[in-house]
């Protein structure tokens, strides 16, 4: 019997603990552990790989505390996305893959902006030229190489409303 990951649904990532797969259970539990921080009781102000202790009362005596621990928890909640997405049967349309592409062409532009944009439009071409098997083979090569990425908080966008 296969076994998947309640999270992602991945039949190829190793049950680790708790039904959940080795890439899953580590982001799963950094949540619960985020989502217990409260600056008025220290012992829940428990660092995580990501947020040493220094940063955690850094960011713990900022007056947005709760909406910076909403916005860390939000990328942990979109990398547990990217893995749904690539065991998902989504249909993949022409928009989602220019959407890659476009992540893409942001990564590698060297803060470039004007090579952001090489694929603006190409969804018309995406989805005239391609049925959803292919789109979705794809996608899944793209996405597979940025899970295998290492993931790092983006702190400019949990300090972005400050
Ligand atoms: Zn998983």
């Amino acid at each position: 019997m296969e076994i998947k990951c309640r999270s992602c649904g991945s039949d190829i990532w190793y049950i680790k603990a708790k039904g959940l797969c080795y890439k899953c259970y580590p982001l799963i539990h950094k949540i619960e552990t985020i989502k217990a921080w409260d600056k008025n009781q220290p012992e829940s102000m428990v660092p995580i790989s990501g947020v040493n202790a220094e940063m955690l009362s850094y960011i713990g005596n900022l007056k947005e505390f709760e909406d910076v621990k909403k916005r860390i928890i939000h990328q942990y909640e979109q990398r547990i996305s990217s893995y749904k997405k690539l065991f998902s049967d989504d249909i993949i349309d022409g928009l989602d893959l220019e959407h890659m592409f476009r992540g893409f062409s942001v990564l590698l532009a060297n803060g470039n902006k004007d090579r952001w944009h090489l694929f603006h439009g190409y969804a018309n071409n995406f989805s005239h030229d391609f049925d959803n098997d292919q789109r979705k083979f794809i996608y899944n090569q793209l996405l597979t190489i940025l899970i295998n990425r290492r993931f790092k908080l983006n702190w400019n966008k949990i300090y972005q409303d400050r």
